[in-house]
């Protein structure tokens, strides 16, 4: 058996996600509040025999719908730091799933954080942080932050970090879907529900960070806001429901985690947590609950 190494990626919600205008290369511009929570993806890499090849196997809640070849982006990330490096990519890949499968929380980008960091790690490769993080953007918009873990600002296409703090825990609960919701197709619904209106370049709240500095889930609770959320709820109506039965159940604020379909509720502490989880599992308006803390740290080695 080859070495190998596993690395921990955390799940995020965007705590305010501001979509500004489509721009040419087809992205749109993000301002972006990114808070990494306790739910993981494990991503080991395993040295493989010279001349193997990847290979991906997946197991975990929603490994059957993951794909296993080189249109997952875990796979590409170990094609791409190979490249790098000018070494053949002999690895075998597990990924292990705890984030939900296209639920608008990043997986996907934790996988690909997660095989980045593991291979560079295998290969001691010694890449500094800031080239990685190079590699990470062009892997996807979300990967950055996969690594960066903690609290970010995001700007641009929402791969430009600059780091925020926040004080104490953040209990969160999350409202996870039946079926998941294409990024792609989300954006392109929120910019058939804006029609032709003019969209103003995106700005970040200072609500929100003074909420996350004073470690305050009431004010944070108030400041959570979703361009996307429309659009998620034009396309998948009963989430609009689900917001209400975590609402009623006494969240401090209710939102659709980036592009959907899972919904973010902050309760006020663990209690509360509990309450609108057992809330949201009787209503029956999901297929599971989890709950989760933030903020925690991002892609770490973890053996
Ligand atoms: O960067 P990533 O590959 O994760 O983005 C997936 C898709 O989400 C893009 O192809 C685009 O349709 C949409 N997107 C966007 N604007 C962003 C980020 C993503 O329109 N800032």
């Amino acid at each position: 058996m080859g070495a190998s190494v596993t690395v921990r990626a955390p799940a995020k919600v965007n705590l305010q996600l501001s979509v500004g205008p489509k721009r040419a290369d087809g992205y749109h511009e993000l301002a972006t509040v990114f808070h990494a929570v306790s739910l993981f993806d494990d991503v080991r890499a395993r040295q493989a025999e010279p001349g193997a090849g990847i290979s991906l196997t997946i197991s975990g809640e929603g490994a059957g719908e993951l794909p296993l070849d080189e249109t997952n982006l875990a796979w590409r990330a170990v094609l791409l730091l190979a490249d790098q490096a000018g070494l053949p990519a002999d690895i075998e890949l597990h990924l292990h799933k705890g984030i939900p499968v296209a639920g608008g929380m990043a997986g996907g980008s934790a996988d690909a954080a997660g095989a980045l960091l593991a291979c560079e790690s295998l290969w001691q490769l010694g890449i500094a942080r800031e080239e990685l993080m190079v590699l990470a953007s062009s892997l996807g918009s979300d990967v950055p932050f996969a690594v960066h873990g903690g609290n970010a600002i995001g700007t641009g296409r929402g791969e430009q970090l600059l780091s925020a703090l926040s004080r104490g825990v953040f209990e969160w609960v999350f409202a996870l879907a039946d079926k998941g919701l294409s990024t792609p197709t989300v954006y392109t619904e929120c910019d058939r529900l804006r029609g032709g209106r003019e969209i103003k370049a995106p700005v970040v709240a200072p609500e929100v960070m003074q909420a996350l500095r004073a470690g305050d889930p009431l004010a944070l609770g108030a400041a959570l806001k979703n361009d996307l959320q429309p659009a998620a709820i034009s396309l998948r109506p009963i989430l609009s429901q689900v917001l209400e039965v975590g609402e009623s159940y006494g969240a401090l604020g209710a939102i659709v985690s980036g592009s959907g379909p899972t919904c973010a509720f902050l309760a006020a502490d663990e209690e509360q947590a509990l309450d609108i989880a057992v809330g949201l599992t009787s209503a029956g308006v999901c297929r599971t609950v989890k709950r989760a803390t933030g903020a925690v740290p991002g892609a770490r080695i973890v053996a």
